[in-house]
Parts: structure tokens; C-alpha cells; sequence
């Protein structure tokens, strides 16, 4: 999507995890909360993301990944776009099952192992758990809210990888369009 449609692609996780490996202030706060599989607090991601959308690569456009997952948050994002006369152009919910979820993660954690690279810490069955029960309560209340403005794009990412990238490559130029 990011070669495709010349849009730079934000993942808060990735950011988090970069500042986490610094050792930053945020870093430090964010890490056995990210550990745990809990959120990390709307604050620091908000702050985080902020600074990275000022940077002169994100002028294009941007794929927010993992962000926002909670209300304040996609709060934070419509007040930050509006500052740079900027809005959504689309919200793209990929939709599996959270058992089939819980299977490509471990399998992602195992497939790293088996390759000697590093595997992350909180792909583990337990961590996921907690993982899934955070986007149960803080981020899937966002579908909703995205529902009622109008940009709401369910994609079925229950189907083979390819298939998956078409229908969101589709949905990306739809809302370019
Ligand atoms: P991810 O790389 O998207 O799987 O995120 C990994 C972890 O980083 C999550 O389990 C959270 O602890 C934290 N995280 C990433 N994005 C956010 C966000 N938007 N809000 C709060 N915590 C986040």
C-alpha cells in the first residue's frame, strides 16, 4: 500500500517499540504496560504519533496502523488532522476471528524463533489474551463511531494473504478516489 499509493505507513506498536529499545521516558513507562498486553496511555501515544506526523515523509499521506484504539484517542487524531486541514479519507477494519488471530500470532512468534530473530515479547498466549480483551473493550467501540461518519470499510482478512491485499489495495483507492 505504501509503494502502491505513496502513503507512509505509522504503526504506534512500531513507534512504541522504538522508543521502548531507546530507553526514553515514554519508552520506560510504555514498556510493562506493553508487556502485559495492556494499552499504553492515550497520553504517550498521542504525543509519539503527533511528533512522527510532523516529520516531511509523512506529507503524502499516511496508513496509521494500531492507531487510535481508544475513544480519546480517535478524539486526539480529528483535532491533529483538522490543525493540518487534513481528514481521514478512510477506516479500514480488517475482521478475523480472535482464535484464528491468536494462531497467526503464535505462529509469527514461532516462525521468528525458528529463524533465530528476535520474537516479541508479548506474542505469547497469555499476553494475547489480554491483548484481545483490550481491543474488545477500548477499540472495538470505534467501529461504531467510524460507522457514523461515514468511513467505515470492513475488509474479510480471513481470506489467503493475497487476497486480503487486493480487497484492501481496492479500498485504499476507492477512498482516494
Ligand atoms: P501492535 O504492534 O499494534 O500489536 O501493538 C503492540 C502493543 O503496543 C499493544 O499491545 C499496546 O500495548 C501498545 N500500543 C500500540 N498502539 C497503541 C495505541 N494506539 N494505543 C495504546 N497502546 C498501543
Amino acid at each position: 500500500l505504501e509503494a502502491r499509493f505513496g502513503l507512509k505507513q505509522l504503526s504506534t506498536g512500531d513507534l512504541l517499540r522504538a522508543a521502548v529499545a531507546k530507553g526514553t521516558d515514554a519508552g520506560k513507562e510504555a514498556k510493562a504496560v506493553m508487556e502485559r498486553g495492556d494499552l499504553v496511555s492515550d497520553e504517550i501515544v498521542i504525543n509519539i504519533l503527533s511528533d512522527r506526523l510532523a516529520e516531511p515523509d509523512c506529507a503524502e499521506g499516511v496508513i496509521f496502523d494500531g492507531f487510535p484504539r481508544t475513544q480519546a484517542q480517535a478524539e486526539a487524531l480529528d483535532v491533529l488532522l483538522a490543525d493540518m486541514g487534513q481528514s481521514l479519507n478512510a477506516v479500514l477494519e480488517l475482521q478475523v476471528d480472535d482464535a484464528i488471530l491468536v494462531d497467526r500470532i503464535l505462529g509469527r512468534a514461532e516462525e521468528a524463533r525458528a529463524a533465530g530473530k528476535p520474537v516479541r515479547a508479548d506474542d505469547t498466549a497469555e499476553t494475547l489474551a489480554q491483548r484481545l480483551s483490550a481491543y474488545h473493550a477500548d477499540t472495538a467501540p470505534l467501529i461504531s463511531f467510524y460507522e457514523h461518519k461515514d468511513v467505515l470499510q470492513g475488509v474479510d482478512a480471513m481470506q489467503p494473504i493475497d487476497q486480503v491485499q487486493a480487497n484492501l489495495a481496492a479500498s485504499v483507492e476507492h477512498a482516494l478516489a
